[in-house]
Order: structure tokens, then sequence, then C-alpha cells
């Protein structure tokens, strides 16, 4: 049997697909937020991240959006609160409570 690649090398291609289609699954998150519907929001969230994850994508450009323990789409002001202190930056998620620390360089 073939030894698995931890790392599988992606083609551009595959990414770049993966990438509108994560950013459509944000954006529809965000609408169903807007509408109230968090649940289908969290949905949207989850799927975006699952898309993410099975090609081993990062996403930093929606660290700000979702939150990494219950998933749900986060507004800054609405459900979570974003601070910096020495140079950390402390995002709180009002849904769960969880804290997600990132160090700014
Ligand atoms: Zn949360």
């Amino acid at each position: 049997m073939q030894p698995r690649r931890a790392h599988k090398r992606r083609s551009e291609k595959e990414l770049s697909a993966v990438r509108a289609e994560v950013a459509t699954l944000f954006a529809e998150a965000k609408a169903y937020f807007e509408k109230g519907d968090k649940k289908l929001a969290t949905r949207r969230v989850r799927a975006a991240r699952r898309r993410a994850m099975k090609v081993q994508m990062p996403i930093p450009e929606y660290a700000l959006r979702y939150c990494r323990s219950c998933e749900g789409y986060l507004k800054q002001g609405v459900n979570c609160t974003i601070r910096i202190r020495n140079s950390i930056r402390i995002l709180r998620c009002l849904e769960c409570g969880a804290v997600r620390r990132k160090v700014l360089r």
C-alpha cells in the first residue's frame, strides 16, 4: 500500500475553487445571521470550515467571522467582542463564552 502523505499537494485550480466556495458559504452565513437565523448561519460556517479543512487550506481572512468553539457566525459588537491588549488580540464569543487569543506582531 502506498504511504499516505500528510499534505497532499493541491492544484491551484482546486484551491481557488474551494476559496470561492468558502466565500459563498460565508456570504450566506452573513445573510442568515442578519436575518436572525443563527442556526442556519452556523450551518454555513460549519460547511465552509469543513470545506477548507478538507484541503488543509487556512482561512485567516475569516478568523474574526466565526467562533472555533461553537462555530457560530460572529459579528463584532453584536455577538462577540474584540479587544487588543499588549499586542494580543482577544476575541470573545458571546454565544458560548469561548475566548481566542492571538499574538499580533
Ligand atoms: Zn462560540
